[in-house]
């Protein structure tokens, strides 16, 4: 297939990467120059507008920052002229950003009024499952766009779900790491209320795996330094998943839940905790790095 690909930072570098290693023709574009040019001497080829990379492009995607970010590379900006209105009719379109649902939909909507096709397929798996190919897309859009999507996609993950119209892909995600947030939470607290009352952590954390306060961060990601190897809260906390990442996925959580007026009272919880601990300096740690919030100081 030929495919233009917008965004090489840290996730999108190794996606498209893993593109050109499936055989596909690549053609790469991002604001900064040096990350084209690491992607041209993987074998993409570098282009030095949005447009230009769009040329002959059968599927655009696109990996980056936020919704804003999307909306002016696909509909144009002061500086770019609008990506759809260059492509003839019939080009689909994959956003694997995260980016509020709502801004997906009308992305669409706008797409489709142009003669395109448009799904959402935000990822789960961070960093590392980008590098590996292992990645979790979780897609919004048509049956017959998804058909069409999957086989580019698989090229890039392991699991790709279609969690049903546009916008549905955005939804299922930020629903997903809004409940990772409130176990991280509740798991720091668990622990450290048994550390306070003289439990070794490794013991506790065995025998909540065991019991029902069992989840993926006892199982995976434990929290706490030093009960698990290979983890960031065994190496500072460094790598892993941004703690500024984290409340960027609460943020949509919590403007997705005022949609329909939706209770979400832990996931609110979850946020103040995150947005305090990235106030007090922890931003760019992992997220697991909230164990320390709970710590005597
Ligand atoms: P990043 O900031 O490392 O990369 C974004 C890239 O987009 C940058 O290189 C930037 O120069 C480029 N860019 C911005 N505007 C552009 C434009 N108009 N045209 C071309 N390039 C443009 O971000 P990231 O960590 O790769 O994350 C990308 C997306 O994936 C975000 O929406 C993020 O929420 C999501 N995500 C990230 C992770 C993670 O662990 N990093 C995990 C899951 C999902």
């Amino acid at each position: 297939m030929n495919i233009a690909f917008y965004g090489l930072g840290n996730m999108g570098a190794s996606m498209a990467k893993n593109l050109v290693t499936a055989g596909h023709s690549v053609k790469v574009y991002d604001l900064v120059e040096s990350q084209v040019d690491m992607l041209a001497s993987f074998g993409a080829t570098a282009c030095a507008s949005a447009i230009e990379a769009a040329v002959d492009a059968d599927v655009i995607v696109s990996m980056l920052p936020a919704g804003k970010h999307v909306e002016a590379l696909y509909f144009g900006s002061d500086t770019a002229p609008a990506l759809h209105s260059v492509l003839p009719k019939g080009v689909l379109f994959v956003d694997c950003s995260t980016i509020e649902s709502s801004t997906a939909k009308s992305i669409g909507e706008k797409l489709m009024l142009n003669g395109h096709s448009f799904v959402d397929a935000p990822v789960s798996g961070g960093v590392a499952g980008a590098a590996a190919g292992t990645l979790t897309f979780i897609v919004g859009g048509s049956d017959a766009d998804f058909a069409t999507a999957k086989p580019i996609l698989e090229d890039m993950g392991k699991n790709i779900f279609h969690a049903g119209a546009i916008g549905a892909g955005q939804v299922a995600k930020i629903c997903n790491n809004m409940l990772l947030a409130v176990l991280m939470a509740g798991t720091s607290e668990a622990l450290q209320l048994g550390i306070d009352n003289g439990l070794d952590p490794k013991v506790m954390s065995e025998i909540m795996l065991q019991s029902s306060g069992r989840n993926w961060t006892l199982e995976l990601y434990n929290p706490c330094p030093g009960v698990m190897d290979s983890v960031p809260s065994s190496n500072n906390y460094a790598g892993g998943f941004m703690v500024d990442l984290m409340n960027k996925d609460l943020s949509l959580a919590m403007s997705t839940a005022n949609n329909h007026q939706s209770l979400v009272p832990m996931g609110s919880m979850a946020k103040s905790l995150f947005q305090l601990h990235s106030r007090s300096g922890n931003g760019k740690l992992d997220f697991s790095s909230i164990f320390t919030a709970f710590k005597a100081k």
